[in-house]
């Protein structure tokens, strides 16, 4: 593997891509990026990694905010776990670290948030260490380079592409080789269609060699994601206000705020009647279901959804009973708390000065 280790280091030092957290790898700016980029394309996550670093510009920085507002820069870029693992560790570093963090994956491993492909970049960007970083597209390349015929995400395939990436990695340089393979993975040996005439490294692909690039790599048979139906409702008081609720801190979308509702169950005749039964579970209320307000698809890691939403209001003589994970608020305060994707569109939703459904 050492001529494919040298053709992909010079052809990374001629094109590199140019991204923010290169130009002068500290190991904050590092992390940071690489927590950012855990599924999540480079695209996408630029502009939220400049605003991230200028509002918290080192790791006592980020220890010092609130969980609040860590989500709030987070917001849009979603899986927010992600975000209140690295606000933690940041509050664990500065607790027990003296404000940096380790040095070596093995290290970097336990700290929340990291496994090992983001531990071994880290330590290989950010302190030289020689770890080989092995993930998807990372991958994808070495499976189509040897034609390696496993799925690549059983267990013996990933173990068998991580001995293979650790003895190919350049113990000078391994930072660049693993960013290079980055590159390579993301601009050229691209997963339906790699552009093979433009690769450093095509005299060397056995994949290319055998004209089967196109049915490489292998992976294990897909699950059907399932599909659910959710209902959500927007509760109006009086007086202008709408009720909103923050997610339990543990689980998917933790810490964030919405608005209140739930799966339809197979008893439930139809999306009002799981509405109702959702608040009546949930606020111990009952809501009148009055208009709908749209309807919003959205996917996650494991599932998708098709969230149905409608504005309520409270049936005669209801009251919610308040406490510090819910709110009555003003249209325009909706913006001052963090949500995951689709209650954020609802709430741009209402303050559109359109939404005339709203009285
Ligand atoms: Fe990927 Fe094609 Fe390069 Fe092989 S020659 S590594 S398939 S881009």
């Amino acid at each position: 593997m050492s001529t494919v280790t040298d053709l992909i280091l010079a052809w990374y030092d001629k094109s590199a891509r140019i991204l923010p957290w290169r130009t002068n790898p500290q190991a904050y700016q590092v992390w940071v990026s690489e927590i950012m980029l855990q599924q999540t394309r480079v695209d996408t996550v630029l502009p939220y990694y400049q605003s991230f670093i200028t509002r918290f510009p080192s790791i006592t920085a980020l220890a010092q905010a609130d969980e609040s507002e860590v989500l709030q820069a987070w917001e849009g870029l979603g899986y927010y776990q992600r975000a209140r693992k690295l606000h933690q560790t940041a509050r664990l570093l500065v607790a027990d670290f003296d404000g940096k963090l380790p040095s070596t994956a093995e290290q970097l491993r336990k700290l929340p948030g990291v496994g090992p492909y983001t531990a071994a970049a880290i330590a290989s960007i950010a302190f030289g260490r020689a770890e080989a970083a092995v993930d998807g597209n990372i991958a994808r390349i070495y499976s189509r380079l040897t034609a390696f015929d496993e799925p690549i995400d059983s267990t013996s395939g990933k173990k068998a592409l991580q001995v293979l990436a650790s003895k190919a990695l350049s113990h000078e340089r391994p930072g660049d080789h693993n960013q290079a393979l980055m590159d390579l993975g993301a601009t050229l040996c691209l997963p339906p269609k790699p552009l093979c005439p433009s690769c450093p490294v095509q005299t060397e692909c056995l994949a290319y060699a055998q004209g089967i690039q196109g049915d490489l790599p292998r992976s294990l048979p897909k699950t059907v994601i399932p599909h659910y139906l959710v209902s959500a409702a927007v509760i109006q008081s009086p007086d202008g206000k709408v009720f909103i609720a923050q997610r339990p801190r543990n689980g998917l979308l933790g810490g964030l705020w919405e608005f209140p509702g739930g799966k339809l169950e197979p008893t439930d005749a139809d999306m009002s009647t799981c509405l109702r039964r959702e608040i009546m579970e949930e606020l111990n209320v009952r809501v009148e279901v009055e208009l709908p307000f749209g309807i919003y698809k959205h996917a996650y890691t494991h599932y998708r959804i098709s969230l149905h939403a409608f504005l309520c209001r409270l049936s005669a003589g209801e009251q919610i009973a308040m406490q510090d994970d819910r709110l009555w608020v003003n249209l325009e305060e909706l913006s001052f708390y963090p949500m995951g994707k689709v209650d954020r569109l609802i709430a741009k939703n209402l303050q559109t000065p359109s939404s005339d459904k709203l009285r």
